[in-house]
């Protein structure tokens, strides 16, 4: 089969001939359609991380696909079923974290694309127990992006904890970012989008953003402190430090900060602004199955749709590059057929 690898770090992506993997005890083997390109799979080949990802390695955690052979033990799916492959890949099923659904929490999983091979390749093997199943309204390549972008970024506004028609601003409009507005508004909230980007604004207004900062001509916290006296919560999905600090310093008096950008870098925070205004910083990572199946409903129902460039699996170092450089407006979705 033919699968994107990265051999080394700060490589480029060869792409090539490899063997297609066997289903193990519990897994199926899955035919990918579409697979979308988080930049978490730049950071992976990159080795950006504290935690270093297995070498070689096939990146993918937002991949599309229909079963082709069932492992032994499997009795949940069947041939012929459309599933996901999520960065949540496995998880042990039986610690305190997995038993109370924080399965995301788990210390023994593995992770797609990362500790297990993922979905840039025609075939790769899941377990049955934690594939996404894809509802038949969304085509393989609107459900991609919804794996990822759309988990995480609908757990991370789920545990903001605040109610309709409350302020949230978004940091960094990418692949995460044009999403997590659209699911914002879908769950009655007033958006601010910040990027530093003139045309992610311009699609952050026509997915419904109430109020968009260039955060390279403006200051946000200046523009959302002034407009808006605050938010109740900020959501920080971009790359670079920066915006987590401005997040920080947009929230109003007893808002949260949710942190799901992974730039390896700190977050100072300063202790007497934190205590005398209530603020809670928190981090999110991607979203439990059962908040999959949340999420990809919302995309079924017309309510989230990601704006999706096909490209195929050969240009993934071309698609990594205008990622770097922030140049990719929405998600790149990669067709592997
Ligand atoms: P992306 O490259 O598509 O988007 C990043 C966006 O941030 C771009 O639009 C860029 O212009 C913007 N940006 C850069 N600097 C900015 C600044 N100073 N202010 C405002 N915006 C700025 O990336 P993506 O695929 O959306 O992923 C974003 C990050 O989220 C990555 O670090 C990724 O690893 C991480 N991620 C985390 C989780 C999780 O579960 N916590 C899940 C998926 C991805
Ligand atoms: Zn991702
Ligand atoms: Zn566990």
């Amino acid at each position: 089969m033919k699968a994107a690898v990265v051999n080394g770090f700060q490589q480029k992506l060869e792409v090539k001939e490899v063997e297609v993997p066997q289903a193990g005890y519990g897994q199926v083997l899955v035919r990918v359609k579409t697979c979308g390109v988080c930049h978490t799979d730049l950071h992976a080949a990159q080795g950006d991380w504290p935690v270093k990802p297995k070498l070689p390695l096939i990146p993918g955690h937002e991949g599309v696909g229909v079963v082709e052979k069932l492992g032994e033990g499997v009795t949940s799916l069947k041939v012929g079923d459309r599933v996901g492959i999520p960065w949540l890949f496995s998880a042990c099923g039986e610690c305190d974290y997995c038993l109370t659904g924080w399965e995301t929490l788990c210390q023994h999983q593995l992770n797609g694309g990362y500790s297990a091979d993922g979905a840039y390749a025609q075939y790769c093997v899941a377990p049955a127990a934690y594939v996404a199943r894809i509802p038949d309204e969304l085509s393989d390549v609107d459900a991609a992006p919804i794996l990822c972008a759309g988990v995480t970024t609908y757990k991370a506004l789920k545990v903001a904890n605040i109610k309709p028609g409350d302020w949230v601003a978004i940091y960094g409009i990418g692949g995460l970012g044009h999403v997590a507005l659209q699911y914002a508004k879908a769950m009655g909230y007033n958006v601010v989008a910040v990027d530093i980007h003139p045309e992610k604004l311009e699609l952050a207004k026509e997915l419904g953003a109430d109020v968009t900062v260039n955060g390279s001509e403006t200051d946000p916290i200046q523009a959302i402190q002034e407009q808006v006296g605050g938010v109740h919560a900020a959501i920080s999905v971009a790359v670079t430090k920066k915006a987590f600090e401005q997040a920080y310093k947009s929230v109003r008096r007893g808002g949260s900060v949710v942190v799901v950008g992974l730039p390896n870098a700190d977050l100072p925070i300063p202790i007497f602004d934190t205590v005398l205004n209530g603020v809670t910083v928190k981090g999110s990572i991607v979203g439990t199955r059962k908040d999959m199946q949340e999420a990809l409903d919302f995309a079924a129902r017309g309510k989230v749709k990601a704006i999706i460039e096909t490209q195929p699996l050969e240009k993934i170092n071309e698609v990594f590059e205008r990622m770097e450089k922030g140049q990719i407006n929405g998600r790149v979705v990669l067709t592997l057929d």
